[in-house]
């Protein structure tokens, strides 16, 4: 079992983190931007950076190749709308995307945008646990959370239109 802290501070017990989340045991705080009938995508306010989203699978499986046909089909469909809706909503112009298969929980993707304040951090992608850090110990405040949280409906009502 994996205890998390939740973002309003209440802690709960799960065996895996995605799994809480796709089955909708844990809400995200801001809800979910997106699902489909093999994924679901949020954004985790504990790191609050406008437009990051988590992808991940309702499968609990760790790895590219567990996917099904059907799943693959729609991961890149999935990911290709949520970076369009990035691109068009929210003028992102560059992401990063991270998943390791080595996790504690399950296939989930990491779409991380690039803003011109990351490179204080780093040039390229040993810039992203640094910038991670600072969003989550830094950003926290009551009106880049409001931001971040107005971000979240803006996406969410771009891919559900
Ligand atoms: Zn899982």
């Amino acid at each position: 079992m994996k205890k998390i802290t939740l973002s309003n501070g209440e802690t709960v017990e799960v065996k895996c983190l995605s799994c809480a989340l796709t089955n909708g045991l844990v809400k995200p705080e801001g809800g979910v931007v997106i699902e489909t009938e093999h994924f679901h995508a949020h954004q985790d306010v504990a790191y609050p950076i406008r437009g990051l989203i988590i992808l991940a699978s309702k499968r609990h499986i760790k790895c590219l190749d567990d996917l099904t046909q059907s799943e693959r089909l729609d991961y890149i469909d999935v990911l290709a709308r949520i970076r369009k809706a990035q691109r068009t909503a929210l003028g992102i112009e560059h992401v990063y995307y991270f998943y390791n298969e080595d996790t504690t929980h399950h296939f989930h993707t990491w779409m991380v945008p690039r803003y011109e304040w990351m490179y204080n951090f780093g040039r390229s992608v040993e810039s992203v646990r640094p910038v991670l850090l600072h969003a989550r110990n830094e950003m926290n405040t009551k009106e880049n959370v409001e931001e971040v949280k107005e971000a979240i409906d803006i996406l969410t009502k771009e891919l559900n239109k």
